[in-house]
This record gives structure tokens, C-alpha cells and sequence, in this order.
């Protein structure tokens, strides 16, 4: 029996790591940093990993949402916060009226914003998003100034930023993230000729922060970094980074089964001995994806899931690991022992990135959070 436990699967978060690792990241750049808590803090639980960042040096909270924005100033943080994608018109003054920053990246953008101007009792803040080669959100590098010329000369609203995004960071080859780089700077210039000079001027995400120093600009968005994971394939992070995120669960059942005997759903796996078969209560319904060739640890041991992943639970094979009884520990993501199997791991065997494993813990799993006053 384990009283020690009162769930059958759950995440673990260390506080102390992620500040940490706001520390770290806000060393290396020596500007302010934007913490980006976006998707539930990549689903380590936005509202303690904010704090978390603050602690640690943050001065501004990113997001992709505008109810994200809004979670965050219900929690009572009133530090800057920049919604970094689409808002509807109909969000547009509860977002203002909460200091919330918007992101803008076009001309009809700003007419919608004007038009509620009356509703408006605080200044619009507005960071406009230039794309420079991402092909994703942002307005065109030929139209940056004449929208830029438009935000500063419109009375309701104030141009407290400009910015960028990298589609090319990550990888060994930097060519394509410093053109996007220089396409940045020549609208920074022209705006600055023009006399326009945002407050704010910020591109680099976690990879860029760590591996183009030019790029920072005058404020960095970490994201995926200050969670202690990899941002990149190509170059690791500097040792002093922490993962932060822990998946654990008990074993429910550890049970012999005849040979012959097939386990799960559909019978794929069949077996050829006799074997010790554990049953582990996490599965898809949990963001373990359904696929082959998952691996846990058991008794400090990597273990093979066998048959199909169900919503709820999973089988493992256990002759490696006689010892093992219901009750234990299983690390899904994390360490046991002298083994660890990282978000990294999970994200290759499901062929996927590390980002989308842990924004992928869904909501029903309990977050536990450690900080410095537990
Ligand atoms: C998610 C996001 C970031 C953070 O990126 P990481 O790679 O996680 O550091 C920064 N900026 C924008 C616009 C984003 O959408």
C-alpha cells in the first residue's frame, strides 16, 4: 500500500525550476523578458507558472488568447500582458479595459479598434506585428510604416510595440532566421526615420534568445525554455536550465499471464510465455498518444507498453522488473532511479515536439506544484 499518493496519475511542477530558469534566460539577455504562459503555460498551469516567472525576474506575460489575458488579470496579476494573436472585435474593449496589450497587424484591425474608442477607458495598446518572413500572423514589411504612421497619429491608441516572429531559430542553419532578422531591422529603420520609435521592439523566442543574440531587441518572448525544455534540435540549452514538469502514475495491477494470452484492445500483443503484465491507469484521455513503442519507467527501469493504449490505462511488460507490485511509482516523463525519460524522448517515439507533449496533458490530469514554501 502506498498512502503517500492520492491520485492514480499526475503531474508534478517545480516552481523553483522555472524561475530559475527566467533567471537564467533574463542572464544571458540582460533585457526584460516576456514569459510566454500561453496554452496553459504549456500545460504546466499558467496561473503558478506566472508567478513563478515574475519571481524570477519576468516583466511582462505573453499569451495567445484574450481569455488567457483575462485568466491572468482575475488572478490579480497587473503586470503588462500582450496578447500575441487574434482578438475579436466583440473582446476588443473588456481587453483594453483590463490594460490587456493587442496584437495588430492590419489596417482594418485598426478601424475596428477606433471604432470603440468610446467604450475605451484606458489608451489601446497596440504592438505591431510585422511578418518578416514567418508567413503566419503579421502585416507585410512593405505596409509596416503607413499602418505604424497610422497607430501613431490616431489619438485612442498608443504604439507600444513593435514585432516579429522566427520561423527558423531552431535549427543548426541560421541563414533564414537572420534574413527575417534583417527584414526586421529595415523596418525598424524606417520607422525610426519617420520619427517612430515604439517603446518596445521584440522577435526572439526561446532559440532565437539563446542562439542569435542580435535578435533580441529590446524584450525577448521565452517560451519552451523557461519550462526547462529543449528549443531546439540542434543546439541544447546551457546546462543551467531545469525541466520543471513531471509525469507520474501508480501501478494499478501487476498480474502473470499465461502464454498465448492476448492484451488490450484488438489483441495485438500476444503473450509468448508466461509473463508479468503491469496495468498502468494513464492512456489518450490523458494525452498518452495511441501509438506503438511507448516506454515507461518501473523499479528505476525502462519498460515497453504493450497492446493498444486505451483511454484510461495502458499495459506494460514487467519481467524486467520482478519486484515490481501495484502500488508503484511509474514515471511516464521524468526521473526513477538512476533513468529519466524526458519530454524530448516522449516527443520522438510519438513523432512529434516536445512543445506539443506537454501542451498535450490534458486538463483531467492534477498538476502538484512545488515552490520555495512547500
Ligand atoms: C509561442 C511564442 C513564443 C515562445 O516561443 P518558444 O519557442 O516557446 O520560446 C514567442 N513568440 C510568439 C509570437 C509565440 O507565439
Amino acid at each position: 500500500m502506498n498512502h503517500n499518493v492520492s491520485h492514480s496519475t499526475w503531474v508534478t511542477v517545480d516552481l523553483r525550476a522555472i524561475e530559475k530558469n527566467v533567471s537564467a534566460v533574463k542572464a544571458v539577455a540582460e533585457i526584460p523578458v516576456m514569459a510566454v504562459v500561453k496554452a496553459n503555460a504549456y500545460g504546466h498551469g499558467m496561473i503558478p507558472v506566472a508567478g513563478a516567472a515574475l519571481r524570477g525576474g519576468a516583466q511582462w506575460l505573453g499569451v495567445a488568447r484574450v481569455e488567457e489575458a483575462l485568466e491572468l488579470r482575475e488572478a490579480k496579476f497587473t503586470c503588462p500582458v500582450l496578447v500575441l494573436g487574434y482578438v475579436p472585435d466583440s473582446r476588443i474593449s473588456g481587453a483594453v479595459n483590463n490594460d490587456i496589450s493587442l496584437t495588430v497587424w492590419s489596417v482594418d484591425q485598426l478601424k475596428s479598434i477606433t471604432s470603440l474608442a468610446g467604450e475605451f477607458i484606458l489608451p489601446a495598446k497596440l504592438h505591431l506585428k510585422i511578418d518578416t518572413g514567418m508567413s503566419r500572423l503579421g502585416a507585410q514589411v512593405s505596409d509596416a510604416l503607413s499602418i505604424a504612421e497610422r497607430i501613431f497619429t490616431t489619438k485612442s491608441v498608443y504604439l507600444e510595440g513593435l514585432s516579429t516572429h522566427y520561423a527558423r531559430a531552431d535549427e543548426e542553419d541560421l541563414s533564414s532566421a537572420r534574413n527575417q532578422e534583417h527584414e526586421f531591422n529595415t523596418v525598424v529603420d524606417k520607422l525610426a526615420k519617420a520619427g517612430i520609435k515604439p517603446h518596445l521592439v521584440h522577435a526572439a523566442n526561446s532559440a532565437a534568445t539563446l542562439f542569435m543574440p542580435d535578435s533580441r531587441f529590446s524584450l525577448i518572448r521565452p517560451g519552451i525554455s523557461i519550462y526547462g525544455l529543449q528549443s531546439s534540435g540542434a543546439r541544447m540549452l546551457p546546462s543551467e536550465f531545469q525541466s520543471a514538469l513531471e509525469w507520474k502514475a501508480i501501478l494499478s495491477q501487476v498480474k502473470m499471464l499465461p502464454p498465448g494470452r492476448g492484451v488490450s484492445y484488438g489483441h495485438e500483443y500476444v503473450t509468448q510465455k508466461e509473463e508479468r503484465i503491469g496495468i498502468v491507469p494513464v492512456g489518450y484521455g490523458d494525452g498518452f498518444r495511441r501509438v506503438v513503442g511507448n516506454q515507461v519507467l518501473v523499479g528505476g527501469r525502462l519498460v515497453p507498453v504493450i497492446g493498444r493504449v486505451c483511454m484510461d490505462q495502458v499495459c506494460v511488460q514487467l519481467d524486467e522488473v520482478p519486484s515490481a507490485q501495484a502500488g508503484d511509482e511509474v514515471v511516464i516523463i521524468g526521473s526513477q532511479g538512476g533513468s529519466r525519460i524526458t519530454a524530448e524522448q516522449v516527443a520522438e517515439r510519438w513523432g512529434t515536439i516536445n512543445y506539443e507533449v506537454v501542451c498535450g496533458l490534458a486538463a483531467r490530469i492534477p498538476r502538484i506544484y512545488f515552490d520555495n514554501k512547500t
